[in-house]
């Protein structure tokens, strides 16, 4: 069956599109798929969020290639393609941001072509949106943002030296207001919607603008109408919860969409964080990777089922975190205890948006607020359909490029993908939930002390959790390995994994001589730490390529103890000092003639850099009397078409919102 499904459906420039499937679907009973079915719609109601989120006129500059590319006769054959890569490109990063390198891209062609079709699409029947001004006023207007790499060219920028705030074009800030000025305000407590508010300068003041459908006695705020519209299919969504405790978490989420309070957000994520429901859903305000501060975070939303075979083996890992926990390489003060051993489900994707789609994470672990998870526990999810369709589109053409010699391969071959499950598994199911903080810090997030670190370390030190323990018995047991010889392996797989991920990460960053993207300096940091602490990789070199070549792994993982140890040791301190001493040491600057050689090579190998999934679509079967009896799942095998439809559906959803008042 399986060979006969279509996973890679085209590549747009660094992306490969692809068609994502909704294994075990139509196992679910109705009542399951119905309620998938309106998280689904919720999910679609708030994506443009996002796109707003990633910059002021985003959505203005969507609406204007998106009436081009459905009004395209008579446009100019060589324009049309470099309209339609740009805007496919577009869909799938949110906005005309690289979401690895967060550089701007632009059209391939000139403006005064994309003026010309944009003339073209009005003759065919397109409508621009130009409320109060000319289709040619709006487009000199946008000129800049559209065309100009060099005009904001960064979403989120955080260069040591640079001005974070006023150099990142993310529209969490008003272009007036600089770093220092930010954080001036937030350190006097004046910052109540850390995570859902718009930061603005107005008169000389700073206000907050916060991101809240109103309700509950509190006013409308920044994208009311689209969290209305959220809120209206969450509410459809209830009676179809697996369970009263359920249907509260929904419950909580959308009080806290109406108030926007922080508070609410809290209770929340302690309710939620406790629900394992077989049908699950993230939505909200979650991420901060975009935020040049690490505060204010990315709208996302995904509509989830738990796959129950493979969730077997992730719960035996959580019910070993104590154990794991006691055998980490840090000091005792900072070891917990683990009182609710962690959720941890391998889960099969409905729907993602925003954050999280059509760019989709492979591993996800909630809540991110410290406090929670040091009380409540945290909750983790494997994608399992993602990693499957990564895996389906891409091969190991990469490996076979990079990897030393024919033992790599084949260790790659056999252990390479249980190695890349377990190691994402123990990032999250024992990584990001592991370690306890110094009282020093006095309850406050160890994130509020190291602003534009945090993420980078965070990630490093749960990637470190996972190499620390990578051939550990324990996994004999858990039935992650069948035995000390096989998890030794598949261990060995994992350090090699990880050590060349260092070397063809810079693949995907272009032409930068840095790296911006917080996963990737986190290898970074992981692997030149490695590098030059101990000798356990060999930089070796054959017909002018460039190896990183594992040879002592005993080495290698005493390496990481000492550089676990000593993340664990600055997020318990908070010691932004040393942070900033190791991340801009190792995890930062690139070897550009490497970097151009690693690029050189790829290049011969036509493989993207990241990927966008088509997400699968579901339609309700509705009987007589407008009961849904069934949900429907069909594959558009299409990214234009859905990109269009979702489109469709989220304007239509705000305008009916904004009129209702
Ligand atoms: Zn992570």
């Amino acid at each position: 069956m399986s060979e006969q499904k279509r996973y890679k459906l085209e590549r747009v420039g660094p992306a490969d599109v692809v068609q994502l499937y909704a294994e075990g679907f139509e196992q679910l009973n109705s009542k399951e798929k119905t309620f998938i079915y309106y998280l689904y719609l919720a999910a679609l109601a708030g994506r443009d969020i996002t796109i707003e989120q990633h910059h002021r006129h985003a959505l203005e500059v969507r609406d204007l290639f998106e009436q081009i590319f459905q009004h395209q006769e008579n446009i100019d054959s060589e324009v049309r393609p470099k309209i339609s890569s740009y805007l496919k490109l577009f869909w799938i990063n949110n906005g005309f941001y690289d979401n690895l390198t967060s550089r701007k891209f632009v059209p391939e062609c000139t403006f005064e072509q994309f003026k010309n079709a944009c003339m073209t699409a009005a003759r065919n029947g397109a409508q621009f949106d130009v409320a109060g001004e000319t289709l040619e006023a709006k487009l000199e207007r946008l000129k800049k943002v559209v065309f100009d790499p060099n005009y904001e060219p960064m979403l989120t920028n955080k260069t040591p030296g640079k001005d974070f705030t006023a150099g990142s074009a993310v529209n969490f800030y008003s272009r007036n207001l600089s770093y220092n000025e930010v954080q001036a305000w937030a350190k006097t407590g004046q910052e109540k919607y850390p995570l859902n508010s718009y930061v603005a300068k107005e008169k000389g003041r700073i206000v907050e603008k916060v991101w809240r459908a109103g309700g509950e006695g509190v006013p409308p705020g920044v994208y009311a109408a689209d969290l209305k519209a959220v809120i209206k299919y969450l509410e459809q969504a209830i009676p179809f919860a697996s369970s009263e405790y359920q249907a509260e978490t929904i419950r909580k989420l959308i009080r806290y969409f109406k108030t926007g309070s922080l508070e609410d957000f809290r209770q929340y994520n302690i309710h939620w964080v406790k629900d394992d429901s077989k049908v699950d859903f993230i939505m909200g305000f979650i991420e901060v990777y975009l935020d040049p501060r690490g505060q204010k975070a990315e709208w996302e939303a995904s509509a989830f089922y738990t796959d129950p075979e493979q969730t077997r083996l992730m719960q035996n890992l959580a019910k070993f975190a104590q154990y794991f926990e006691d055998k980490a390489p840090w000091k005792n003060e900072y070891k917990k205890k683990i009182e609710h051993s962690p959720i941890a489900n391998v889960i099969n994707v409905a729907v993602e948006t925003g954050g999280t789609g059509p760019v989709s994470p492979i591993g996800i672990n909630l809540p991110n607020e410290q406090a929670i998870r040091q009380q409540y526990g945290s909750k983790s999810v494997l994608l399992h359909n993602i990693v499957d369709a990564y895996e389906k589109s891409q091969g190991k053409v990469l490996v076979k490029e990079f990897a030393w010699d024919q033992l790599e391969i084949e260790m790659e071959e056999k252990f390479g993908s249980l190695a890349d499950n377990l190691h994402t598994a123990m990032h999250e199911v024992i990584g990001h939930g592991s370690g306890k903080v110094s009282d020093k810090l006095q309850g406050r997030d160890p994130a509020d002390f190291l602003p534009g670190y945090y993420n980078t370390l965070e990630e490093a030190r749960a990637d470190l959790v996972a190499l620390w323990n990578a051939w550990d018995e324990k996994l004999v047991d858990i039935g992650l390995a069948r035995g000390k010889g096989e998890a030794r392996q598949i261990g060995e797989t994992m350090y090699r994994q990880q050590i060349r991920v260092t070397l063809t990460q810079l693949r995907r960053i272009e032409k930068s001589d840095q790296l911006e993207e917080d996963h990737m300096k986190s290898r970074a940091l992981i692997g030149h730490y490695i590098m030059e602490n101990s000798n356990a990789v060999k930089v070796e070199t054959r017909e002018g390529k460039t190896y990183y070549h594992v040879v002592d792994f005993e080495a290698a993982r005493k390496s990481t103890g000492e550089l676990l140890a000593e993340l664990m040791r600055i997020k318990a301190e908070g010691d932004l000092r040393a942070a900033t001493a190791l991340i801009d040491r190792y995890g930062l600057k690139v070897d550009t003639n490497l970097r151009d050689e690693v690029q050189q090579r790829v290049k011969k190998l036509d493989i993207a850099s990241y990927t966008g999934f088509v997400m699968p679509q579901l339609e309700p079967v509705v009987n007589g009397g407008g009961k849904i009896t069934d949900v429907k799942v069909s594959y558009p095998l299409d990214l234009a078409k859905q990109m269009l439809e979702y489109s469709r559906f989220t304007r239509a959803e705000k305008a009916a919102m904004a009129k209702q008042k």
